[in-house]
Parts: structure tokens; sequence; C-alpha cells
């Protein structure tokens, strides 16, 4: 174990040559740095190390490793659980890496670590161009696609890691990688749905599309008591959707935060504006609608529309699953979950994510990302302001979860388990791909080096 006196001799050494921060307790920053999106996590590492550079990368996992540290990742500091931090070990943070380079002729673009999609969109914007990203602009780019990446392009361009071209990665023996459909090609499939456990990815380039400026997009919401019948309108409209729109719902709060509950549509269809406009029309003329800002607006905008809905530090315990239908049953139930919701802050609720189109087209196997069907994932999204309500919001999703569970399938999306989901639903969230990625995993961290993600086993 590494004491404080070898921590700080071997901190001392890397500060000559490191570009990057490296923070301690006590040091100006600190507190902001070890600070994640939710905020129920509250870890302190014993170093932070704020890199600037493919270099200080190499230098933070060496130092690791030699002085037997604990590793965690920070990318964009999004995850749920808290992976990005770590208690008492070291704490390698990409957030200040932002590096973004649109190749508009090959339509390409390279984006650092620490780059969000906010940051990226406006980038590619600029030349018309966008890629698969979160549907909030916050998020980081580098855990969201090592995950996966649903977000509004995915029925035109797949996830975001299926527009992945190559990504550069730092593994745990401090080797630089390259990671491509003609380099390490079993990494490259690896990381497309393995999270961190292969490497520290300093950069990645992703293919760009044609998207925009301006899409159709937005939000149409109705009151509480429509719910099932909206509900059943977005289960028929998605039976048969363009690939160029992408749709998701929710029983929500209110914005104006006074737990007023809504059901609400909220859509991106990234395809000519006339055919947009006729494609979102069954949704524009149904029943009478609370809010109804659905229209042409700016991709970049589409993509913020929902970030003052889940603002930082907010208190957050989720569960999540695919469904295995949403039927009749299923819609009640979600009803009746979210009737029971303690919270009445803004974003809290349950959603249902549609995945179809090309998202969905792509064989389980190709990438380690095995959710290859059209379908729904659902979200049980407990967020909460105040901690005297910790214990009844987590119930609420847990309850939540258990009346929802025989509408459940057996699949899980990676990037939205929480902290105290692991084992069982990591083997979940890959399914039949589990097997080769322990055997890659075995490979290229055969001492489990990186275990402060969604673990993923080396074999004995
Ligand atoms: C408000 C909100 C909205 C979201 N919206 C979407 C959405 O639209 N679509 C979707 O698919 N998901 C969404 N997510 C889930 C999101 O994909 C995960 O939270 C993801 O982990 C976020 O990535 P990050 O880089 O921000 O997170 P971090 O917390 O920094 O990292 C997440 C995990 O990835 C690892 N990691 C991060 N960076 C690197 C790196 N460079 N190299 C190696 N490992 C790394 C970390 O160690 C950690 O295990 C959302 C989450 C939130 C909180």
């Amino acid at each position: 174990m590494t004491t404080d006196v070898s921590l700080h001799d071997a901190a001392s050494q890397l500060v000559s040559t490191f570009a990057g921060q490296l923070l301690r307790v006590g040091d100006s920053g600190y507190d902001e740095a070890r600070r994640v999106h939710n905020g129920l996590v509250d870890k302190r590492p014993a170093l932070i190390a704020r890199c600037r550079g493919v270099a200080d990368i190499v230098d933070a996992v060496n130092l690791a490793r030699d002085h037997n540290l604990e590793v965690s990742v920070r990318g964009g500091g999004h995850n749920v659980a808290g992976r990005a931090v770590v208690d008492g070990g070291l704490m390698i943070d990409l957030s200040l890496i932002k590096g973004i380079h649109v190749d508009p002729k090959n339509r390409t673009v390279r984006v650092q670590g620490g780059v969000t999609w906010g940051e990226l969109n406006r980038e590619t914007q600029f030349h018309g161009l966008a890629t698969t990203g979160g549907i909030v602009s916050t998020t980081g780019v580098a855990g969201l696609t090592l995950g996966g990446g649903l977000g509004w392009l995915m029925g035109k361009y797949g996830l975001a890691l299926d527009n992945l071209v190559s990504v550069e990665i730092v593994t745990a023996d401090g080797r630089v990688l390259a990671a491509s459909a003609d380099d390490n090609r079993d990494l490259f499939w690896a990381v497309r749905g393995g999270g961190g456990n292969f490497g520290v990815a300093a950069s990645f380039e992703y293919r760009l599309h044609p998207v925009g400026p301006v899409v159709t997009g937005g939000i149409v919401a109705h009151p509480f008591g429509s719910a099932g019948d909206v509900l059943r309108l977005f289960r028929d409209i998605t039976a048969s959707l363009p690939d160029e729109l992408t749709m998701a719902t929710g029983l929500l709060n209110a914005p104006d935060g006074s737990g007023t509950k809504l059901v609400a549509i909220v859509l991106c269809h990234c395809g000519a504006p006339r055919d947009g406009e006729g494609a979102v029309r069954p949704l524009k003329t149904f029943g009478s609608p609370v809010i109804d800002v659905i229209g042409p607006m700016p991709y970049c905008q589409v993509n913020a529309l929902l970030d003052p809905d889940y603002p930082r530090g907010a208190l957050n315990y989720w569960k999540s699953q695919f469904l295995a239908k949403l039927s009749d049953g299923a819609i009640d139930a979600m009803i009746e979950c979210v009737a029971r919701c303690p919270s009445r802050m803004r974003g809290c609720g349950v959603i249902l994510e549609h995945v179809h189109g090309a998202a969905a087209r792509i064989g389980v196997e190709e990438t380690a990302f095995p959710h290859r069907r059209d379908g729904f994932s659902l979200l049980i999204l407990s967020q909460w302001m105040d901690p005297h309500d910790n214990d009844r919001c987590m119930a609420w999703a847990r309850e939540s979860y258990a009346t929802m569970e025989s509408f459940l399938a057996t699949g899980r999306y990676v990037n939205y388990l929480d902290h105290d989901e692991t084992g069982d639903s990591v083997a979940a969230a890959y399914g039949p791909n589990y097997p080769r990625l322990q055997k890659l995993k075995t490979r290229y961290d055969p001492h489990n080096f990186f275990h402060l993600n969604q673990n993923i086993r080396p074999l004995s």
C-alpha cells in the first residue's frame, strides 16, 4: 500500500515534467476537481492528475502502477455511479484536455478525452456536420462513447460508438496504442462498448454526417391524466419510424418545480425540414398539449433542450433495463410508479428511449455493445436536491424497478448502471459478448488495473 510519504515523493518526481495540474487534499481547486455530476458522489482522491496531453496520461498511469495506487478516470464526470472518482487513489482527470479538430473535407473529427457533446457539436455544426452524441450537452464524449452512446442521430447513423473511426489508448502498462479497423482490431472491438476497462482513451476520431444546422425537434407535453393515451400513441408511432426521426418519452415532473406530473415526448428529425414537418404531424395534432415547442430549430439547441432538467450537483439514483415490449400492462405500471414519485424536481421520473434504425441494424457481435434490436430502454431516474430526501428518493427508484420487473428484458445499458449494480448487472450489459470481453481484458489489463468502472473481470 502506498504511504503518504511515498505518494508525496512520487508526486514530487512528476511535478518537474507534468504539464497539467497535480492536486492534493487542501490544494486550491481540489474540491471542485473531485466533484462530478451526481451530487451523491463524495469521494476524496489522494491525488488528482489533471492532464494536459497524452504524455501526462502516460506519466499518471505509470505513477499509479509503480506506487500501487487505485486509479479512476474522469472524462465528462457524468457517470451516475461516480466511477470517475476514487477514494484515496489517483484520479486521472481529462477534463482540461479539450482539443477538437474537424476535417470537413473527409467528414471526420478528432476530439480529446475531456470534450463534452456541447463543445463537439459547436465545432462540427460550424461545418453543418454532426455525429451521434448524448441528448444533454454537458455529458462527456469519452464515457458515453466507450459504453454505447444513445442519441438523437442513432436512428439514422447508429450509436456514438458506431461512428468511431479510431481511438488512441493508454494501456495499463503505459503504452499508447491506436485502435481502429486497421490497428489492434480486437482492442477496437472491445472499446466500442467495453467502457473504461481497456485503458485511458486519450482521443477519439468520429465519422461526421451532414446534419442541419436546422432540424425538426423539440418537446410536446400533455397532462398526466393523458399519460396512457400518449404512451400508446408513442408506441404506435415508434412501430414504423423513418430512420431520421428518433424519439423518447417520459413521465416527468413539470419544469416549474411544482411537482405537477406531465407526460412528454422529446424528438429530433435530422432530415429535410419538410420531411420532418410531416413526420411529427401526428404528434402535433394529438390531444390538447400543455407544452408544444416542436418545430424547426438548430441541432445544437435540440441537444441542449434538456440541460436545465439535469443540473450538475443534483442528487441522482438510477435504475434501468431494456423493456421486453411496451405492453398496456407496462404502460399502466409506469404511470403507477410516477404517481408515487416523492421528488418534485424537474427531470425526475421514468423515461423510455426508443432504439431503432441504424443502431438496431448492426450485428450483436460486431461491437462489444450487444443491444441491437428495435426496442425501448427504460430509465427510472430519481433526482432530488435535499440530502434529507436521500432514502425515500432512492427507495422510490428501487420500488419502481420492482414494479416494472415483469415487463423487463434481460439486457441492460452499461452507462446507466448505478454504483450498487456490479457483477451480474455488468454481465447482463454485455450478454453474449461478455466471454470475449473477458479474454481481451485478460490480454490488455491482466491485473485489472482499470477496475473502477463497470468492471469486466480478467480471467484468472
Ligand atoms: C444528465 C445525463 C444525461 C445523459 N444522457 C445520455 C444520453 O443521451 N445517451 C447516453 O448514451 N448516455 C447518457 N448518459 C449516460 C452517460 O453515457 C454516462 O453517464 C457516461 O458514463 C458519461 O460519460 P462521461 O465521460 O461524462 O463520464 P465519466 O463519469 O467521466 O466517466 C464514465 C466512465 O467512463 C470512464 N471513462 C471516462 N473517460 C474515459 C476515458 N477517456 N478513457 C477511459 N475511460 C474513461 C470512467 O472511468 C467511468 O468509468 C447521460 C448521463 C447524464 C448524467
